[in-house]
């Protein structure tokens, strides 16, 4: 388990191990943008905890306190098939590259 004395030093804890141009695993980094999210989370105490929030840069252990900062960073699998329904996902994010693209 990382730590970190505050949110500033975790941050940089995720850029100087994850910042990495080219690897030999994909990854990605996701922005939170202050959008609700839904997440378990599993405490080193062994507590179980579910959040439906906004905000969720970090999250407090009800049990013992213990107060995370939720890094960005996720892990990309890749998939050994792909199913129309991604197919559609892709499209939708497409097009939005293509609406603010038209406003520049
Ligand atoms: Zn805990």
């Amino acid at each position: 388990m990382r730590t970190a004395k505050n949110s500033d030093e975790a941050m940089l804890l995720t850029q100087e191990s994850n910042l990495k141009p080219y690897g030999p695993e994909p990854y990605a980094y996701i922005q939170w943008k202050g959008t609700d999210v839904c997440m378990d989370a599993f405490c080193v105490c062994g507590n179980h905890m579910h959040f439906d929030c906004d905000h969720a840069y970090h999250i407090q252990c009800d049990e013992c306190e213990a107060m995370y900062y939720c890094n960005p960073y996720i892990e990309l699998i890749k998939l050994e098939s792909i199913e129309d329904e991604y197919r559609a996902t892709l499209k939708r994010d497409e097009e939005e590259d293509d609406d603010s693209s038209a406003k520049k």
